[in-house]
């Protein structure tokens, strides 16, 4: 797919099977309103659309997609917090009872933030990525000698662990999480095996789902 041309030509394939007559997949969600049980943070990556690999209708997922899908600390200072506000609207108002870290193979955040690909004085993502420091630090410090593929992969599922740690430092999370209110999953999608693992905080390990 090449020109937008397409995407407009893919409008209306849509259009005709979503809005069709009363009974179209809309209609009760025009009607109604959304009502999602499900945040997924996701990232960009144009390989790992949450709704396409996890097979969802409109209206069933609701998404925050970034760069290494990447949950940053609460904080207030004045910046411009996109993730934040989308989390904040997922939480409170449409009250969401469970979040989902959707980490992936083959992530070029990670890539960038391990292999030190970006410029630091005028990029965006170099200082994006610092949330996920951690993970760096954690994945050079056990992985020294590992293949790059090894350690990749390592850090990519660890980041997911710190966005978990990071989602529990907004309180409105926090309070819902310890009420049993809300719960918080860490998912990684193995685009090279073609598998879905599932962060077991009883094992300490990312298994097969
Ligand atoms: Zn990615």
């Amino acid at each position: 797919m090449s020109s937008p041309k397409q995407l407009i030509e893919g409008f209306q394939r849509f259009r005709e099977r979503s809005f069709a007559d009363d009974d179209a997949q809309f209609h009760d969600l025009v009607q109604f309103g959304q009502t999602p049980s499900m945040l997924v943070v996701g990232c960009c990556d144009s390989r790992v659309d949450p709704a396409l690999i996890l097979d969802c209708a409109p209206g069933d997922l609701f998404v925050i997609r970034n760069v290494a899908n990447l949950v940053p600390p609460a904080e207030n200072q004045g910046h411009y917090h996109g993730t934040s506000a989308a989390l904040e609207f997922g939480v409170r108002n449409l009250a969401v009872q469970h979040i989902i870290v959707l980490g992936h193979a083959q992530c070029g955040g990670i890539h960038a933030l391990l292999e030190g690909g970006v410029a630091k004085d005028d990029s965006f993502i170099a200082e994006w990525m610092r949330i996920a420091d951690a993970a760096r630090e954690h994945t050079e410090q056990e992985l020294a000698g590992a293949s790059s593929e090894v350690r990749h992969r390592a850090c990519e599922q660890q980041a997911i662990l710190v966005s978990l740690n990071n989602l529990m430092t907004f309180s409105w999370i926090r309070e819902r999480v310890e009420q049993g209110r809300l719960a918080l999953h860490g998912w990684y999608f193995d685009i090279e095996r073609g598998e879905l693992l599932g962060y077991n905080a009883t094992t300490r390990q990312f298994e097969t789902l």
